[in-house]
């Protein structure tokens, strides 16, 4: 088997006979030929371009098969209204990614399917939140955003214990820093429009797992329709191409951009796994391969919106993942709709920066952080 960077490149692509070239190419017809060939049809996502980057995202995370969707959160509503009903209960960890939280508290409900967030992320609080009709433990580590650290083997034994499906939501560190199958997680979970896109441009979702329980969930996916179109697989293809290169060049520069921040005056706390100060450092070196490039950090100011502006590099955006360097708030984008309640539990104040470190030249940037930090009033 080739390593993981070639298969990057190679994996999944379908070779275009007709002209001898390297990609696989864009098939459009939504209206396709069915008398000779099974029913095929992008709402079954099972078009050549669904399974050529699907095959792909499945090699980089050593997974038997997959499914692309068109967001993250079209794969994660697809993926757990697969193997809950009415009366089942999900173990959520503490620590998730705003529109998770959302459509838990709001949606769930509706379907007469119980939730619990547990109150932390190790396996003995997942233990207090098991009930007796409990079918799914779901982790999303390291969190967004606050680089928590979730145990992903001592969550699988969990699972294998209690007879659960286990599920992490992978986005962040990407399948280059990490690979929870191989830690014996069920299904592994991608918003494929940060990392795996890369380059901030597309909008897509994906899950990974064993052919059983991939082909459980295609026949509920193909009801809520959360599918994707031929020309955003292939642009998910072609970026996936690079990913570690970006990735690689990712984490590295956050690891520089952490350790600057964490000796800066102007910063109370810095979120990365990759300090050795970081709390969330020795279980984070016990799975991960690299840190990844997203980190946050904690001003001592109140001017967090000033020091957005003075930044003339980095871009106030939402989103993550992609080559360019942007940083938000998270109580402004990504959780603000979040309760305060829930995020005062969880340690996300006003004065927290999430910053989605991309491939520039890593002094530029240090630059444009220091620069906007001593002009920052307070
Ligand atoms: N998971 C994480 C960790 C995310 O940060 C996001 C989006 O920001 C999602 C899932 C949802 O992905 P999408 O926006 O592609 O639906």
């Amino acid at each position: 088997m080739y390593n993981k960077e070639t298969q990057a490149v190679h994996s999944g692509t379908q070779f275009d006979e007709k002209t001898q070239g390297t990609n696989t190419p864009i098939y459009t017809s939504t209206a396709i030929g069915y008398l000779d060939s099974e029913l095929t049809y992008p709402r079954y996502f099972n078009t050549k371009n669904q399974l050529a980057v699907a095959a792909k995202i499945a090699a980089l995370e050593n997974a038997e098969t997959g499914m692309v969707f068109s967001s993250g959160m079209a794969a994660i509503t697809s993926t757990l209204l697969t193997f809950l009903k009415a009366g089942d209960h999900i173990i959520f960890q503490k620590g998730l990614y705003g529109g998770t939280f959302n459509w838990c508290n709001s949606e769930l409900q509706k379907f007469g399917i119980k939730f619990t967030i547990a109150e932390g992320n190790s396996s003995a609080d997942f233990e207090k939140a098991l009930q007796t009709n409990t079918k799914i433990i779901y982790i999303e580590t390291p969190s967004n955003p606050l680089l928590k650290i979730t145990d992903i083997e001592a969550t699988a034994k969990f699972a294998q214990t209690n007879k659960l499906i286990s599920v992490i939501d992978n986005t962040f560190a990407s399948p280059v820093n990490q690979n929870p199958i191989d830690f014996s997680i069920g299904l592994v979970i991608h918003s494929a429009t940060k990392y795996l896109g890369g380059h901030s441009d597309i909008c897509a979702g994906a899950v990974v797992g064993s052919k059983n329980l991939i082909s459980q969930i295609i026949p509920t996916a193909l009801n809520f329709g959360g599918s994707l179109d031929a020309q955003t697989c292939y642009l998910l293809e072609r970026s996936i191409k690079t990913l570690f290169v970006r990735v690689n060049q990712q984490n590295k520069n956050a690891q520089q951009i952490a350790e600057f921040l964490t000796v800066h005056p102007k910063i109370k706390n810095v979120f990365y796994p990759g300090l050795k100060s970081s709390p969330e450092h020795k279980i984070a070196k016990k799975q991960m391969k690299g840190f990844g490039g997203m980190l946050s950090f904690e001003l001592k100011t109140d001017n967090i919106i000033d020091f957005q502006k003075n930044l003339k590099l980095i871009k106030p955006a939402v989103s993550l993942g992609g080559v360019d360097t942007i940083i938000n708030a998270p109580t402004l984008t990504s959780h603000r709709h979040v309760p305060d309640k829930e995020k005062q539990k969880e340690g996300i104040t006003d004065k927290i920066l999430r910053l989605s470190v991309g491939i520039e030249n890593v002094e530029d940037l240090i630059e444009d952080l220091e620069k906007a930090l001593n002009n920052c009033k307070k």
